[in-house]
């Protein structure tokens, strides 16, 4: 059986993580499809979801718009697996901290745009990411900082870059502020799909104000 990976592809780079995902379901001895989602209706039908980076205010635009927001709530209160990455982050956030940014609330952070200061606007590093033996080449565009995270003790870090939280977990959603998806290690998108993640209260989530 193979898994229906869908990649919403507004922006970013969905050629890139629909390659990624299918190298880690193969490292994981299983397979996986990657499909490119840019309107309503494909969501239900996906077992794993990922986010990429671009533009958090365009991106969230369109997913309201088109009716795309509600099915990747609907996915993630089934506790069904997500990666948001780099702006995909900033959409996935509670708090945003910019008015243009209606985010979808599907991990527990408060997220700064852009915070990583203009002369390091781009930079790799490598991370020690939780659940990772060896560190993680991470690449950092524009990237997003992680400002706080829920008190209500659903949000595991997996990595800290420059004393903030770069890499997190919350149930089935994975945020990272890096793309993953740039150096050909499918590592992160292992962790995020084909590894166990902790059980998570459907409850308090559904009941959680955006
Ligand atoms: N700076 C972008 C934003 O705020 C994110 C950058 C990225 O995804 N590489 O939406």
């Amino acid at each position: 059986m193979s898994l229906t990976a869908g990649v919403i592809a507004v922006q970013g780079d969905a050629t890139e993580h629909a390659a990624a995902i299918e190298r880690a379901a193969r490292a994981h001895g299983e397979r996986a499809e990657g499909v490119e989602i840019r309107r309503a209706g494909r969501v239900p039908d996906c077992d794993v979801l990922l986010l990429p980076g671009g533009e958090s205010t365009a991106i969230t635009r369109h997913l309201h718009r088109e009716g795309i927001a509600d099915e990747i709530e609907a996915h993630v209160a089934r506790g069904k697996p997500v990666l948001a990455t780099c702006a995909g982050l900033i959409v996935a956030s509670r708090d945003a901290g910019d008015a243009r940014v209606e985010t979808l609330g599907l991990l527990d952070v408060t997220v700064e745009r852009n915070a990583f200061g203009r002369q390091r606007d781009s930079f790799e590093a490598r991370l020690n990411v939780d659940g990772l033996d060896e560190p993680f080449p991470a690449v950092f565009i524009r990237a997003p900082r992680i400002s706080a995270v829920g008190d209500d003790g659903t949000v595991e870090v997996l990595a800290e870059h420059g004393g903030s939280p770069v890499a997190v977990r919350d149930g089935p959603v994975v945020g990272t502020a890096f793309h993953p998806e740039l150096t050909g290690d499918p590592r992160v998108h292992g962790l995020a799909f084909f590894e166990s993640m902790p059980a998570r209260d459907a409850t308090r989530r559904s009941n959680r104000p955006n």
